[in-house]
Protein backbone atom coordinates (compact mmCIF):
# COMPACT_ATOMS: atom_id res chain seq x y z
CA UNK A 1 0.00 0.00 0.00
CA UNK A 2 1.48 3.45 -0.64
CA UNK A 3 0.27 6.43 0.22
CA UNK A 4 1.64 10.02 -0.62
CA UNK A 5 2.38 11.61 2.23
CA UNK A 6 0.54 15.43 2.38
CA UNK A 7 3.20 18.06 1.59
CA UNK A 8 0.90 20.92 3.09
CA UNK A 9 -1.13 21.43 6.21
CA UNK A 10 -4.45 22.13 3.85
CA UNK A 11 -4.12 19.78 1.51
CA UNK A 12 -3.71 17.16 4.26
CA UNK A 13 -7.18 17.98 5.91
CA UNK A 14 -8.34 15.65 3.02
CA UNK A 15 -6.81 12.61 4.90
CA UNK A 16 -10.05 10.13 5.53
CA UNK A 17 -9.36 9.17 9.31
CA UNK A 18 -9.72 5.91 9.59
CA UNK A 19 -12.56 4.95 12.45
CA UNK A 20 -10.84 2.21 14.17
CA UNK A 21 -7.20 3.84 14.58
CA UNK A 22 -6.38 6.59 17.13
CA UNK A 23 -4.71 7.89 14.51
CA UNK A 24 -5.29 7.17 10.20
CA UNK A 25 -4.36 4.03 8.18
CA UNK A 26 -0.80 3.69 8.29
CA UNK A 27 1.24 2.36 5.98
CA UNK A 28 1.80 -1.13 7.96
CA UNK A 29 4.17 -2.56 5.65
CA UNK A 30 6.87 1.19 6.00
CA UNK A 31 8.97 0.91 8.22
CA UNK A 32 9.93 4.75 9.61
CA UNK A 33 11.80 4.15 12.39
CA UNK A 34 14.11 1.52 12.98
CA UNK A 35 16.16 0.50 16.03
CA UNK A 36 18.32 -2.86 16.28
CA UNK A 37 19.96 -3.79 18.94
CA UNK A 38 20.56 -0.35 20.18
CA UNK A 39 22.18 0.83 23.30
CA UNK A 40 23.19 4.09 24.77
CA UNK A 41 25.63 4.81 27.75
CA UNK A 42 26.62 7.92 29.52
CA UNK A 43 30.10 8.59 30.27
CA UNK A 44 31.08 11.02 32.55
CA UNK A 45 34.64 11.24 33.60
CA UNK A 46 37.31 8.35 32.42
CA UNK A 47 36.91 5.75 34.79
CA UNK A 48 34.37 2.76 33.93
CA UNK A 49 31.99 2.73 37.31
CA UNK A 50 31.40 6.60 36.18
CA UNK A 51 29.21 4.61 33.47
CA UNK A 52 25.26 4.03 33.18
CA UNK A 53 24.09 1.90 30.36
CA UNK A 54 20.74 3.73 29.82
CA UNK A 55 19.67 1.50 27.18
CA UNK A 56 20.78 -2.18 26.51
CA UNK A 57 20.32 -3.69 22.65
CA UNK A 58 16.97 -2.22 21.90
CA UNK A 59 14.93 -3.55 18.97
CA UNK A 60 12.28 -0.84 18.01
CA UNK A 61 10.38 -0.37 14.73
CA UNK A 62 8.00 1.84 14.17
CA UNK A 63 6.08 2.27 10.62
CA UNK A 64 4.97 5.51 9.04
CA UNK A 65 2.02 7.40 10.30
CA UNK A 66 1.69 5.05 13.36
CA UNK A 67 1.07 7.02 17.06
CA UNK A 68 3.31 4.70 19.47
CA UNK A 69 3.50 5.18 23.05
CA UNK A 70 6.02 4.42 25.38
CA UNK A 71 5.61 3.98 28.85
CA UNK A 72 8.50 2.35 31.51
CA UNK A 73 9.55 3.32 35.08
CA UNK A 74 10.87 6.77 35.72
CA UNK A 75 14.59 6.29 35.10
CA UNK A 76 14.21 3.18 32.82
CA UNK A 77 15.55 5.49 29.41
CA UNK A 78 12.52 7.17 27.57
CA UNK A 79 13.77 10.86 27.47
CA UNK A 80 17.45 8.95 27.02
CA UNK A 81 15.72 6.91 23.48
CA UNK A 82 13.71 9.77 22.37
CA UNK A 83 17.18 11.97 22.62
CA UNK A 84 18.81 9.47 20.56
CA UNK A 85 15.67 9.49 17.93
CA UNK A 86 15.89 13.42 17.90
CA UNK A 87 19.71 12.86 16.88
CA UNK A 88 20.85 14.87 20.24
CA UNK A 89 22.54 11.97 21.98
CA UNK A 90 24.95 9.28 20.18
CA UNK A 91 24.04 5.47 20.76
CA UNK A 92 26.73 3.40 21.77
CA UNK A 93 25.66 0.09 19.93
CA UNK A 94 23.65 -0.80 17.30
CA UNK A 95 21.85 0.88 14.60
CA UNK A 96 19.12 3.36 14.40
CA UNK A 97 18.00 4.50 11.24
CA UNK A 98 14.91 6.93 10.21
CA UNK A 99 13.41 6.27 6.54
CA UNK A 100 16.52 3.53 6.24
CA UNK A 101 19.52 5.92 7.08
CA UNK A 102 21.55 5.88 9.86
CA UNK A 103 20.85 8.65 12.37
CA UNK A 104 23.84 10.52 12.65
CA UNK A 105 22.32 14.34 14.52
CA UNK A 106 19.35 16.65 14.47
CA UNK A 107 17.25 17.13 11.32
CA UNK A 108 14.14 19.11 9.73
CA UNK A 109 12.45 15.94 9.47
CA UNK A 110 12.25 15.20 13.57
CA UNK A 111 10.73 18.00 15.63
CA UNK A 112 10.32 17.82 19.73
CA UNK A 113 7.93 18.52 22.10
CA UNK A 114 9.03 18.72 25.53
CA UNK A 115 7.05 18.50 28.71
CA UNK A 116 8.32 22.35 28.98
CA UNK A 117 6.86 24.21 26.29
CA UNK A 118 9.62 26.39 27.01
CA UNK A 119 8.53 29.68 24.67
CA UNK A 120 10.59 32.75 24.10
CA UNK A 121 8.69 35.31 26.81
CA UNK A 122 9.17 38.08 24.60
CA UNK A 123 7.90 36.86 21.88
CA UNK A 124 3.92 36.44 20.55
CA UNK A 125 2.49 33.06 20.00
CA UNK A 126 2.97 34.07 16.87
CA UNK A 127 6.54 34.67 16.34
CA UNK A 128 7.48 31.44 19.05
CA UNK A 129 5.67 29.35 15.83
CA UNK A 130 7.98 31.38 12.99
CA UNK A 131 11.12 31.52 15.29
CA UNK A 132 11.95 27.81 14.02
CA UNK A 133 11.07 28.49 10.46
CA UNK A 134 12.91 32.35 10.53
CA UNK A 135 16.06 30.33 12.20
CA UNK A 136 16.80 27.76 10.06
CA UNK A 137 15.91 29.80 6.54
CA UNK A 138 13.55 27.69 5.99
CA UNK A 139 10.85 30.08 4.99
CA UNK A 140 10.85 33.95 4.63
CA UNK A 141 8.85 35.85 7.07
CA UNK A 142 5.04 36.49 5.34
CA UNK A 143 4.99 32.66 4.47
CA UNK A 144 6.04 31.50 7.55
CA UNK A 145 3.54 33.71 9.84
CA UNK A 146 0.77 32.50 7.40
CA UNK A 147 1.69 29.00 8.43
CA UNK A 148 2.27 29.81 12.37
CA UNK A 149 -1.34 31.60 11.98
CA UNK A 150 -3.08 28.26 10.50
CA UNK A 151 -1.24 26.08 13.06
CA UNK A 152 -2.10 28.30 15.68
CA UNK A 153 -5.77 27.68 14.57
CA UNK A 154 -5.44 24.28 13.83
CA UNK A 155 -4.58 24.26 17.78
CA UNK A 156 -7.38 26.37 18.72
CA UNK A 157 -6.02 29.42 19.64
CA UNK A 158 -7.39 31.44 17.05
CA UNK A 159 -7.77 34.20 19.96
CA UNK A 160 -4.49 34.52 21.18
CA UNK A 161 -2.09 34.59 18.21
CA UNK A 162 -0.88 37.83 18.88
CA UNK A 163 -0.81 36.91 22.88
CA UNK A 164 2.86 36.87 25.07
CA UNK A 165 3.30 33.85 26.78
CA UNK A 166 2.88 35.09 30.37
CA UNK A 167 -0.96 35.94 29.12
CA UNK A 168 -1.22 32.28 28.24
CA UNK A 169 -2.41 29.40 30.51
CA UNK A 170 -0.02 25.93 30.66
CA UNK A 171 -2.18 24.59 28.31
CA UNK A 172 -2.22 27.12 26.20
CA UNK A 173 1.52 27.47 25.95
CA UNK A 174 1.80 23.49 25.82
CA UNK A 175 -0.69 23.96 22.04
CA UNK A 176 2.10 27.14 21.04
CA UNK A 177 4.73 24.34 21.92
CA UNK A 178 2.52 21.88 19.69
CA UNK A 179 2.25 24.50 16.49
CA UNK A 180 5.98 25.36 16.83
CA UNK A 181 6.93 21.82 16.55
CA UNK A 182 4.29 21.00 13.57
CA UNK A 183 5.85 24.24 11.98
CA UNK A 184 8.87 22.64 10.51
CA UNK A 185 6.54 19.91 8.98
CA UNK A 186 8.30 17.43 10.59
CA UNK A 187 8.34 13.12 9.75
CA UNK A 188 8.35 11.91 13.18
CA UNK A 189 7.51 14.14 15.67
CA UNK A 190 8.77 13.07 19.17
CA UNK A 191 7.07 14.22 22.52
CA UNK A 192 8.24 13.71 25.90
CA UNK A 193 5.54 13.71 28.57
CA UNK A 194 4.13 16.73 26.67
CA UNK A 195 0.63 16.27 28.87
CA UNK A 196 2.07 15.84 32.34
CA UNK A 197 2.24 19.42 33.95
CA UNK A 198 -1.22 20.48 32.65
CA UNK A 199 -5.05 19.96 34.88
CA UNK A 200 -6.87 16.91 33.74
CA UNK A 201 -9.68 18.69 32.17
CA UNK A 202 -6.82 20.37 29.22
CA UNK A 203 -4.94 17.42 29.24
CA UNK A 204 -7.99 15.22 27.96
CA UNK A 205 -8.69 18.38 25.34
CA UNK A 206 -5.18 18.49 24.11
CA UNK A 207 -4.98 14.88 24.05
CA UNK A 208 -8.40 14.71 21.60
CA UNK A 209 -6.24 17.61 19.93
CA UNK A 210 -3.58 15.68 19.37
CA UNK A 211 -5.63 12.58 17.54
CA UNK A 212 -6.73 15.42 15.36
CA UNK A 213 -3.61 16.77 14.41
CA UNK A 214 -1.87 13.46 13.76
CA UNK A 215 -5.14 12.60 11.73
CA UNK A 216 -5.08 15.92 9.50
CA UNK A 217 -1.16 16.26 8.89
CA UNK A 218 -0.17 12.10 8.66
CA UNK A 219 2.54 12.40 10.90
CA UNK A 220 4.17 9.55 12.53
CA UNK A 221 4.54 10.28 16.81
CA UNK A 222 6.46 8.77 19.46
CA UNK A 223 4.89 9.85 22.48
CA UNK A 224 6.35 8.87 26.18
CA UNK A 225 3.90 9.32 29.03
CA UNK A 226 3.70 7.71 32.76
CA UNK A 227 -0.02 7.65 32.09
CA UNK A 228 -1.17 4.10 31.05
CA UNK A 229 -4.58 5.53 30.29
CA UNK A 230 -3.38 8.71 28.10
CA UNK A 231 -0.92 5.82 26.44
CA UNK A 232 -3.68 2.90 25.43
CA UNK A 233 -6.17 6.14 24.49
CA UNK A 234 -3.70 7.69 21.95
CA UNK A 235 -1.53 4.84 20.71
CA UNK A 236 -1.77 2.69 17.91
CA UNK A 237 0.58 0.86 19.90
CA UNK A 238 1.80 0.76 23.19
CA UNK A 239 5.28 -0.11 23.81
CA UNK A 240 6.41 -0.62 27.66
CA UNK A 241 10.01 -0.45 28.35
CA UNK A 242 11.71 -2.39 31.06
CA UNK A 243 13.62 -0.50 33.99
CA UNK A 244 16.94 0.72 33.20
CA UNK A 245 18.81 -0.71 31.58
CA UNK A 246 15.77 -0.17 28.97
CA UNK A 247 14.50 -2.50 26.35
CA UNK A 248 10.94 -3.21 25.34
CA UNK A 249 9.12 -5.89 27.21
CA UNK A 250 6.10 -5.86 25.80
CA UNK A 251 4.29 -4.14 22.93
CA UNK A 252 0.66 -4.07 22.60
CA UNK A 253 -1.01 -3.35 19.28
CA UNK A 254 -3.76 -1.31 20.85
CA UNK A 255 -7.24 -2.33 18.43
CA UNK A 256 -10.56 -0.90 19.52
CA UNK A 257 -13.54 -2.03 18.04
CA UNK A 258 -14.99 1.84 18.28
CA UNK A 259 -13.37 5.36 17.39
CA UNK A 260 -11.60 6.84 20.00
CA UNK A 261 -13.59 8.89 21.92
CA UNK A 262 -13.68 10.25 25.56
CA UNK A 263 -16.37 7.30 26.28
CA UNK A 264 -14.52 4.92 25.06
CA UNK A 265 -11.69 4.78 27.83
CA UNK A 266 -15.36 3.32 29.81
CA UNK A 267 -15.34 0.25 27.66
CA UNK A 268 -14.20 -3.26 28.59
CA UNK A 269 -11.93 -3.83 25.72
CA UNK A 270 -10.23 -0.45 26.47
CA UNK A 271 -9.94 -1.49 30.28
CA UNK A 272 -8.49 -4.86 29.41
CA UNK A 273 -5.49 -3.05 27.55
CA UNK A 274 -4.68 -1.00 30.52
CA UNK A 275 -4.44 -3.87 32.98
CA UNK A 276 -1.97 -5.31 30.09
CA UNK A 277 0.43 -2.60 30.31
CA UNK A 278 -0.17 -2.35 33.73
CA UNK A 279 0.71 -6.13 34.49
CA UNK A 280 3.95 -5.50 32.40
CA UNK A 281 5.02 -2.40 34.06
CA UNK A 282 4.48 -4.46 37.33
CA UNK A 283 5.68 -7.55 36.37
CA UNK A 284 8.74 -6.65 34.32
CA UNK A 285 7.77 -8.98 31.64
CA UNK A 286 5.13 -9.04 28.90
CA UNK A 287 5.06 -10.27 25.12
CA UNK A 288 8.02 -9.78 24.41
CA UNK A 289 10.90 -12.13 25.98
CA UNK A 290 14.49 -12.18 26.10
CA UNK A 291 14.72 -14.68 22.58
CA UNK A 292 11.93 -12.52 21.23
CA UNK A 293 13.88 -9.21 21.23
CA UNK A 294 16.88 -11.01 19.22
CA UNK A 295 18.27 -8.11 17.14
CA UNK A 296 16.91 -8.18 13.70
CA UNK A 297 18.53 -6.70 10.58
CA UNK A 298 16.89 -3.15 9.83
CA UNK A 299 15.00 -3.64 6.42
P1 LIG B 1 13.34 8.37 31.85
O1 LIG B 1 13.09 9.43 30.84
O2 LIG B 1 12.83 7.02 31.45
O3 LIG B 1 12.83 8.74 33.20
P2 LIG B 1 16.13 8.98 31.34
O4 LIG B 1 16.26 8.61 29.92
O5 LIG B 1 16.04 10.41 31.66
O6 LIG B 1 14.92 8.18 32.00
O7 LIG B 1 17.38 8.37 32.11
C1 LIG B 1 17.76 7.00 31.99
C2 LIG B 1 18.91 6.74 32.92
O8 LIG B 1 20.05 7.44 32.46
C3 LIG B 1 18.67 7.21 34.36
O9 LIG B 1 19.22 6.25 35.23
C4 LIG B 1 19.42 8.50 34.44
O10 LIG B 1 19.89 8.73 35.74
C5 LIG B 1 20.56 8.27 33.47
N1 LIG B 1 20.99 9.53 32.85
C6 LIG B 1 20.21 10.39 32.16
N2 LIG B 1 20.94 11.43 31.71
C7 LIG B 1 22.22 11.21 32.11
C8 LIG B 1 23.44 11.91 31.96
N3 LIG B 1 23.51 13.05 31.27
N4 LIG B 1 24.57 11.38 32.52
C9 LIG B 1 24.51 10.21 33.18
N5 LIG B 1 23.39 9.50 33.37
C10 LIG B 1 22.25 9.99 32.85
MG1 LIG C 1 12.08 11.30 30.98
Amino acid sequence: MTRERPTTFAASITVEPHANSAHQEFEADVEHLCADGVSITYRSGTRLESTVLAIDTMDFRVHRGELVCIVGPSGCGKTTFLNAVAGFLPITGGRLELEGKPITGPGPDRAMVFQNPSLLPWRSALRNVTYGLEMSGLMRRKPAEKRARELLEMVGLDDFIEAYPNKLSGGMQQRVNLARALAVEPELLLLDEPFASVDAQTRETLQAELLRICKQTGVTALFVTHDITEAVYLGDRVCVFSSRPGRVICDIKVELSTSRDPRSRRSAAFIAYIDEVAEALVTGSGNRGRDDNEPRECR
